[in-house]
């Protein structure tokens, strides 16, 4: 038998969030972001689960988008860092994916070719990691033009710094930025909105938004959960109760000896542990929940297992199943104990750790 550790995923749930970010839309078409194996939820089902729902997907390289393909999924999806090498234009070509470019070098090995595909500019307006500045947008465009590739470009995007930050003027700025540097080109389209501008009342969402974290339950927004921005949960993470001991007051538990009980205390070994992505930031005090029940780590996590104290959950025995995130104990919670934030955690988790699906 293999070990129950486990990460339950509730595809009902991921389209119900889908739905959440499509009503929080505004007039826009939403893209399903997948990218990082749909952050950790599996590329292949997640997308599939979305197919009736999401009439384009977005991911960040050509291996993600080809994983989508192998599914048999037909709609287009936007390669969000465009290619890497000249030779991967022509598979987006035949493939229908469609490369956002971002660079000199990716206009270059455009200009050199015959099949082109469909794609998008990449709009520096301020985070300042890709994309074109407002003042080259002018000349791409005309040597896009020199070309007829202008043909294939489907619009604009950018990509927002500070937007899970309803305080930040940044993102306020980097929209004006945006709609200034494209206005001289009318008649395409613009995407800008990723998870948190779904939660900016004001914030024009403009042709296509690019959720991800939300579609996933995991909150966007600093300083609040996915159940507080009215988004549920899709993946719960199990694992097994392998052991219960008390340990004596005085005594201590695991690496370091750092935690040290102040009375005799019930606990409880987990088989999970930074081998499977727990994040090993989580110190004492993370919550967990046994049967509905919230309980805390103690101690340090290890690779393959980490500890809890049952106080709270004295009918807790071997074999039961611990939810170290999910329903009861949010991802968020998790992820403010691990300095960290929930995509971090989602798309940590590794390979040993089964996925399995509702
Ligand atoms: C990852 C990504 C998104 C989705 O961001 P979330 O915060 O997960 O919603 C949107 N756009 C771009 C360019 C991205 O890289």
């Amino acid at each position: 038998m293999p070990r129950s550790t486990v990460a339950r995923i509730d595809l009902e749930a991921l389209r119900r969030n889908f739905q959440t970010a499509r009503s929080r839309a505004g007039g826009a078409q939403v893209m399903a972001v997948v990218k990082a194996d749909g952050y950790g939820h599996g590329i292949g089902p997640v997308a599939l689960a979305l197919d009736s729902l999401a009439p384009k997907y977005a991911v960040a390289c050509l291996e993600e988008a080809r994983a989508i393909r192998e599914t048999g999924l037909v709609q287009p999806v936007v390669l969000l860092q465009g290619v890497h090498a000249e030779a991967d234009i022509e598979e987006c070509a035949q493939q229908g994916f469609e490369p956002v470019f971002h660079s000199f070098q990716q206009l270059a090995w455009l200009e050199r070719l015959e099949a082109r595909p469909v794609f998008w500019l990449k709009v520096n307006s301020g985070m300042n990691r890709l994309g074109f500045h407002p003042d080259e947008l002018a000349g791409v465009m005309s040597r896009l033009q020199a070309i007829s590739a202008d043909q294939g470009l489907l619009g604009f995007v950018t990509h927002f710094a500070c937007a899970d930050d309803p305080e930040s003027a940044m993102t306020a700025h980097q929209t004006s930025v945006f709609e200034q540097a494209t206005a001289a080109f009318p008649g395409l389209m613009k995407s800008v909105a990723n998870s948190a501008a779904h939660f900016h009342p004001e914030q024009p969402m403009f042709d296509w938004s690019r959720p991800g974290i939300m579609l996933y339950g995991g909150s966007p927004m600093v300083g609040k959960t996915g159940r507080e921005l009215g988004l549920e949960p899709v993946m719960s993470l199990e694992a097994p109760l392998i052991s219960t001991r008390v340990v004596p007051a005085g005594e201590s538990v695991g690496y370091g000896a750092s935690w040290v009980a102040d009375c005799d205390t019930r606990m409880g070994m987990v088989a999970i542990g930074y081998g499977d992505g727990y994040p090993r930031h989580a110190g004492t005090n993370t919550p967990a929940a046994i049967n509905g029940q919230r309980i805390r780590l103690i101690g340090r996590v290890s690779m393959d297992m980490l500890a809890v104290d049952l106080t709270n959950a004295p009918d807790a025995k071997e074999g039961d199943n611990v939810e170290l995130w999910g329903r009861t104990v949010g991802v968020d919670e998790v992820a403010a104990c691990a300095g960290t934030i929930s995509y971090e955690l989602m798309t940590g988790i590794t390979g040993r750790v089964p996925r399995q699906y509702r």
